[in-house]
């Protein structure tokens, strides 16, 4: 058997009879002579057994070995792609016997004339790397230039080393040449011939599957136009091509799970409200539009017999809470006990201490739940808590309830689709309510959350103090600290808010540790406190304590104070580093100040070193919308870094920077909402989607996603 990998032609149009398919898409691979063994069980080793498997490996970026960029002059910020002659290359020793491995590369046309341009490659602990470059090679590299010394190096690029043949028709030069995430035990150059050979030899026929997404163009083509381009436009039409078939499959498994869950037996609540009529007249303000909308929304949704799966989203300090009260009074009111779940100790014990006020002179049994404590309002009343406030401790309880009919989960994404599940299993299917503070973009709401309802408050409450954002870059220290100073000694509040708990080596981020002995010094008279993520639970809480009774009146923090914490007296806040953050996470921060009646200042301090930084860094100060800032924020950092993909349940998603298409999301869901009106049970006209539902059995609750 002649295995026939190395210097592969393009395909040339109407070619020779050779390149008749000779496999079918998922034919296993190891049972094919077509691939030397070791390349098969390489490709096996990272789960690819079938054609089919190995074509969905699509590059993760391009290079246009047709046009190569210029050889530097000077170090840039941008990657860069060349073509080079290595000529010299060799280790080289730096400090205590340590040793590296460098090669000197000139550009490839280079015609000795000077001002040819020269660069150093260096790679560190790769010993075999030796093996691999020697002088005399030819090779493509991809990677950012730096200055070192006055040299012009990049560290560990991308490279490949070309060969004598890849002149002319290659696949490997003169044509947008595709590069892969790396396969252990398979070049980069020996992936793409194998990827080029299958899409010959694999019958297209085979290669067809049921989408749901209707498409002019075959399967088959579409996988060549993204594997090797004539164009970057071919690749974007592929790519959006595959990006809908997969959102498709994301959303018919949203609309599954919202049809099965909505027809599972659930209670009616809240007929009656003569708790929530008194908690209205008990309010010293009237409730906004928006929050009189959202209960009544979520009123029908108790009332009838399907469980209410509701979410309700709304900026920090739209009122929350009391749509959250309203919801639980009328569980109360029709006998059952209600429970809320916020994400860490001190939001639960504020909770506790904002629902008890509102809610214990109503007559409301109350209790808080937390990992470390445990607390009942004491009343006349004897019996069961109606109201049970806690943390996830609360989900490992199981006697935690006796009949469970409405929970409300706080903060939805810092929680995982499992413990949300756990908790609902508790209970006979009782009512969901979801809050979430972080305004998420709305092409994500209708992603991850699309089996859920939503509410929106879109309003905020009257009377509210304005917050001024202000960017301030490189502010002398005098100057900041006495602006700090007026508004303490005026009897206000402040957050001195940091990124980091410990210094770091490498990123120079003076740490809240540090930075507390300073504000000490620097605000004498006044009590300083000191807030962040190492400190034990009761620490924390008493720190938060002291806090909002005024003891403390400058508390230095981390970003644990993001969610829920509220001081309406605290008005400033100074963010160090605001560069660091993201935009969305400063929105959240700065929504703990202005509470009350007075001004707020929210001042973003950064260094300006960053231009890029500097303009996000406006946005801020010229929005105050959460979700415009949201959007921006997922425009810049992308959906991973907004949510975190992992506990968003889109770490599978492969096409994520289609998240911010908003057409494209749609159409998805109009796609699947058609397909599931047509054929509810998919076992109809649409059997052939079935294969798409992830979760079959849906007994464990609702799911954020597959
Ligand atoms: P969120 O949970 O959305 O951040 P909260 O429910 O904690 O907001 O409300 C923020 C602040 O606004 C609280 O101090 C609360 O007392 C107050 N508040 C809530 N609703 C109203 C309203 N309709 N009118 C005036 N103040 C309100
Ligand atoms: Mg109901």
């Amino acid at each position: 058997m002649k295995f026939r990998l190395r210097g592969i032609r393009l395909e040339k149009q109407g070619g020779g009879s050779d390149t008749r398919p000779v496999l079918s898409a998922h034919d296993d691979l190891a049972a094919l002579p077509l691939l030397p063994p070791k390349d098969v069980a390489a490709l096996a080793a990272a789960g690819l057994r079938s054609a089919a498997a190995v074509l969905d490996h699509l590059p993760k970026r391009y290079e246009d070995r047709r046009r190569f960029d210029a050889f530097p002059n000077q170090p840039s910020p941008v990657a860069v792609c060349l073509r080079g002659t290595v000529i010299d290359a060799g280790s080289r020793g730096f400090g205590r016997g340590r040793r590296f491995f460098e090669a000197v590369v000139i550009n490839h046309a280079g015609d000795g004339v000077f001002g040819g341009g020269k660069l150093t490659c260096r790679w560190f602990n790769m010993p075999f790397i030796h093996k691999l470059i020697l002088a005399g090679h030819e090779v493509v590299l991809y990677g950012k230039v730096k200055d070192v010394n006055g040299r012009l190096v990049i560290d560990h690029p991308e490279f490949e080393i070309l060969r004598d043949d890849d002149e002319g028709e290659s696949i490997h030069l003169e044509r947008i040449v595709p590069i892969y995430r790396n396969i252990a035990g398979l070049a980069q150059r020996r992936l793409r011939e194998i990827i080029h050979l299958l899409l010959l030899q694999t019958d297209p026929e085979s290669l067809e599957v049921a989408t749901g997404v209707p498409s002019a163009e075959s399967r088959h083509q579409a996988l060549k136009a993204v594997h090797f381009p004539e164009s970057m436009d071919q690749v974007a039409v592929a790519r959006r091509r595959f990006a809908l078939e997969e959102f498709f499959a994301l959303q018919l498994n949203v609309a599954w799970r919202r049809v099965r869950y909505h027809e599972r037996p659930g209670r009616v609540l809240g007929l009656k409200t003569t708790l929530l009529k008194r908690f209205y007249q008990s309010l010293p303000f009237d409730l906004t539009d928006a929050q009189k909308r959202s209960i009544k929304e979520l009123v029908v949704d108790m009332r009838t017999a399907r469980p209410m799966n509701r979410l309700l989203q709304g900026d920090v300090g739209s009122g929350k809470t009391f749509v959250a009260m309203a919801a639980m009074l009328l569980a109360v009111d029709s006998g059952c006990q209600a429970a809320l779940m916020a994400p860490t100790q001190i939001l639960a014990e504020q909770h506790y201490l904002t629902f008890k006020r509102w809610l214990e002179p109503l007559g409301v049994r109350m209790a808080l739940r937390t990992s470390n404590r445990e607390e009942s309002s004491h009343l006349p009343l004897e019996g069961e808590p109606q109201v049970i406030i806690g943390t996830h401790a609360l989900l490992f309880d199981a006697v935690a309830f006796s009949d469970l009919g409405l929970v409300v989960i706080d903060e939805q994404h810092k929680f995982g689709v499992a413990q949300r599940a756990a908790l609902i299993r508790q209970g006979v299917v009782p009512d969901v309510l979801v809050m979430t503070a972080t305004p998420i973009p709305r092409t994500l709401t209708m992603t991850i959350y699309g089996d859920l309802d939503v509410s929106l408050l879109d309003e905020k409450p009257a009377g509210r103090g304005r917050v001024v954002t202000a960017v301030r870059v490189a502010p002398k220290q005098t100057d900041v600290t006495k602006f700090v100073r007026e508004q303490l000694d005026a009897g206000r509040q402040a957050y001195l808010v940091y990124p980091l708990v410990e210094e770091s080596e490498t990123l120079k981020v003076e740490s809240a540790i540090e930075a507390f002995d300073k504000w000490r010094k620097r605000l004498p008279g006044h009590e300083v406190g000191l807030l962040h993520g190492k400190l034990k639970g009761d620490e924390k809480e008493a720190v938060m304590r002291r806090f909002r009774e005024g003891e403390i009146a400058a508390l230095v923090a981390t970003t644990v104070i993001e969610v829920g914490v509220d001081v309406p007296n605290a008005t400033l806040m100074l963010l160090h580093h605001a560069e660091r953050f993201g935009l969305a996470q400063i929105h959240q921060l700065r929504g703990r100040i202005g509470r009350g009646g007075h001004k707020g200042w929210c001042i973003l301090l950064t260094d300006g070193k960053n231009p890029e930084a500097l303009e996000k860094l406006g946005i801020l100060e010229r929005s105050a919308d959460g979700f415009e800032i949201a959007e921006a924020d997922l425009r810049l950092r992308g959906p991973g870094d907004v949510l975190g993909t992992a506990q968003s349940g889109l770490a599978d998603l492969k096409f994520t920077d289609f998240l911010a298409d908003t057409g494209l999301l749609r159409e998805a869901r109009a796609l699947a909402d058609a397909v599931l009106a047509e054929d509810p049970e998919l076992n109809g006209s649409h059997l052939g989607l079935r294969g798409l539902i992830v979760v079959k059995d849906d007994r464990d609750g609702p799911q954020v996603t597959a």
